[in-house]
C-alpha cells in the first residue's frame, strides 16, 4: 500500500529540525533510517502530515571513544556500529548490531531510531541496559540525559516529549577483565527476536565476578532487569550452576505474552537456554578470549 500524502522537510541543522518539529506539532515525525517509520506509513498506521528528515544532519552519526566512555551518535547505523572500533572494547554491541535483521536494514536503521520506537522486541534497548547506557536528548527546552533504564516507560512509550530528539548514546567503558554478550533467538534474520538475553560482567584476577548486569528482552513491555539476579552472580565464579540460579531469579517471574512466536512457557524455556549461553560467552570474553557470533536462529 502507498502511504497517505505527507509533506517532506529536510532541515539543515539539529536546531532547525527541533524548531520545525515544535512548530508543526504532534502530526510531524522525525525520519531517521525509515526502517520502522516508512513501513508504518505504508500500512497507514498513525497520522503523519509532515516528515522531518534528520537522516543527514551533520555530526549525528559520529562514533567516538576516549579513556572512560564511548559515544555513539543517534544516526549511527547498525552496520556502522558493528564495524566501529568501539565493539572491540564492547563486543556485546557487535552481537547486537551485527544480528539486527538483514544487511539492507542494518545499512539504513539507526540506533537512535531503534530506541525511540520503544518497541519491546527491538535489540538495542536491552543491549544498552546491559552496558548501563545514558541517552542524550535535545529539545526546545535544551539538552538532558536519561539513563536507558528510565528512557523506555512502557511498550512504544519513551520519555521523549514533543519536539525532543535523541542525539546520542553514552556508554561507560568497563574495567579490565570485563565481557558481555547479547543473544537473541530468532525465527529468521529479518524477524524480531522471540526472546533475548544480554549479560555484561566484570571479573577479578581470580575469576570471581565483581559486577554484573543481566537483561531479558522481548518477553515483557520493556526490557527486564533484576538487581537480585545481578547480585546473585557477584562473588561467584559464574559457573553454569551460578548462571542457572541467577537466571531463574529473573525468568521465573516473567509472564511472556503468547503470540505467533510461541507460548509463555516456550519463551521462558528459550530464555533459560539463552541465559546460560550469554553468561558463558560473557565470561570467556572477560577472560580475554575472542568469541564471535551473534543470534541463534531456529
Ligand atoms: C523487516 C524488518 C526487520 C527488522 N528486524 C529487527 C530486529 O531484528 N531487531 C531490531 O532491533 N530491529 C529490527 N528492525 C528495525 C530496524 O532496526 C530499525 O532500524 C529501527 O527500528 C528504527 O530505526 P530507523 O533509523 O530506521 O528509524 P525510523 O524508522 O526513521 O524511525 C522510527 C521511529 O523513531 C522516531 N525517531 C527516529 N530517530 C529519532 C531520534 N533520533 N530521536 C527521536 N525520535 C526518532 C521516528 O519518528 C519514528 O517514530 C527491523 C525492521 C524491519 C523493516
Amino acid at each position: 500500500m502507498y502511504p497517505a500524502p505527507f509533506r517532506y522537510h529536510r532541515p539543515a541543522s539539529l536546531e532547525a529540525a527541533i524548531k520545525l518539529l515544535d512548530k508543526l506539532g504532534e502530526d510531524a515525525k522525525p525520519l531517521a533510517g525509515g526502517q520502522t517509520l516508512i513501513p508504518m506509513l505504508k500500512m497507514r498506521m498513525g497520522d503523519v502530515n509532515d516528515l522531518i528528515d534528520i537522516g543527514r544532519l551533520p555530526g549525528l552519526a559520529d562514533i567516538q571513544m576516549d579513556d572512560s566512555e564511548a559515544r555513539i551518535g543517534a544516526l549511527a547505523t547498525h552496520a556502522q556500529i558493528a564495524a566501529s572500533t568501539v565493539v572491540e572494547r564492547l563486543p556485546v554491541l557487535r552481537d547486537c548490531a551485527g544480528g539486527i535483521a538483514d544487511a539492507q536494514i542494518r545499512a539504513r536503521g539507526t540506533i537512535g531510531g531503534s530506541i525511540s520506537t520503544g518497541d519491546p522486541s527491538t535489540d538495542w534497548a536491552p543491549c544498552l541496559h546491559a552496558v548501563r547506557a545514558i541517552v542524550e536528548i535535545q529539545g526546545p527546552a535544551g539538552k538532558r540525559e536519561v539513563a536507558i533504564d528510565d528512557f523506555i516507560e512502557d511498550a512504544y512509550t519513551t520519555v521523549l516529549q514533543g519536539a525532543e530528539l535523541v542525539t546520542g548514546i553514552r556508554i561507560p567503558l568497563p574495567p579490565a577483565r570485563s565481557g558481555g554478550a547479547y543473544i537473541g533467538f530468532k525465527r529468521s534474520a529479518p524477524a524480531y527476536p522471540t526472546a533475548a538475553v544480554g549479560i555484561q560482567l566484570s571479573l577479578d584476577e581470580g575469576g570471581v565476578c565483581v559486577a554484573a548486569r543481566c537483561v531479558l528482552s522481548a518477553v515483557a513491555s520493556t526490557p527486564v532487569t533484576s538487581d537480585a539476579a545481578d547480585a546473585a552472580l557477584v562473588g561467584t565464579k559464574v559457573t553454569e550452576e551460578d548462571l542457572r540460579a541467577a537466571g531463574e531469579l529473573m525468568i521465573a517471574g516473567t509472564n511472556p505474552p503468547e503470540d505467533t512466536r510461541g507460548s509463555g512457557e516456550y519463551k521462558r524455556s528459550v530464555l533459560r537456554g539463552l541465559f546460560l549461553q550469554a553468561g558463558a560467552k560473557a565470561v570467556q570474553r572477560a577472560r580475554g578470549e575472542s568469541i564471535e557470533g551473534s543470534h541463534n536462529y531456529v
